[in-house]
């Protein structure tokens, strides 16, 4: 039998700050979680590494590139973030980026702002992107130089073999002995945030499959030794 997990409560940071590695992984990924720490009184802001420019979707016409900066701000402005910071590394090669690079990004972010904790994707990637790895690990690096607790967005293990099975994706996820936070959330905010990207919600995607098989729970594990 697998041990429950540890809580069903985020953190209380009063200032949280967000670090992936492309636009629409703060709202797809990661939106739920934002809505609901900005409804325990938290600031988020938000730090993504690439403009996404690399994307095989392209729900609408345009330069990947700049469309890509607007949706995340349209979706940072209904999800309530603070602020968004957005850096131009290259989108499919942040793993090519030095290590020391990307956690001067964040570290100086979560300066600016202040940030008590750091949320970012699950190491493994959860989509298997290796973009999504290389930004947590630069999260992970951070948080240990900062002395900040670093918390990564996970799927149990039961929905990413779902989504392996119905989409052939390369999904990870965790049993709940490794599961440390199961918060319930309101996926209102997050479903108009997702709007934000028409690029990128494009029909049959396995965005919707997710939330379906997710409903209205998220799953976080602490990456840092350090826990709130
Ligand atoms: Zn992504």
């Amino acid at each position: 039998m697998n041990a429950r997990p540890q809580s069903t409560l985020l953190p209380s940071w009063g200032s949280v700050l967000a670090v992936v590695a492309h636009p629409d992984d703060e709202s797809f990924g990661l939106g739920a979680i934002i809505d609901s720490f900005i409804a325990t009184g938290a600031r988020v802001s938000v730090l993504c590494l690439t403009h996404g420019e690399a994307s095989s979707l392209h729900g609408v016409e345009g330069e990947l590139r700049d469309l890509r900066e607007g949706e995340l701000r349209d979706a940072a402005q209904v999800l309530g973030i603070t602020n968004v910071r957005l850096a131009s590394y290259p989108d499919g090669a942040l793993a090519t980026i030095a290590l020391e690079d990307l956690v001067g990004d964040v570290v100086a972010a979560a300066i600016a702002c202040g940030a008590v904790g750091l949320i970012a994707f699950d190491i493994s990637g959860v989509t298997g992107h290796p973009d999504h790895i290389r930004a947590t690990e630069a999260a992970v690096a951070a948080g240990a130089t900062s002395g900040l607790g670093v918390l990564g967005w996970t799927l149990p293990v039961e929905v990413a073999g779902r989504l392996a099975e119905e989409f052939g994706a390369p999904f990870v996820g965790h049993d709940n002995g490794e599961i440390h936070i199961a918060v319930e959330v309101s996926r209102t905010l997050q479903m108009r945030a997702v709007a934000c990207h028409p690029s990128q919600a494009v029909p049959g995607s396995v965005l919707w499959r997710r939330l379906e098989l997710l409903g209205d729970l998220e799953h976080l594990r602490w990456m840092s030794s350090l826990r709130a």
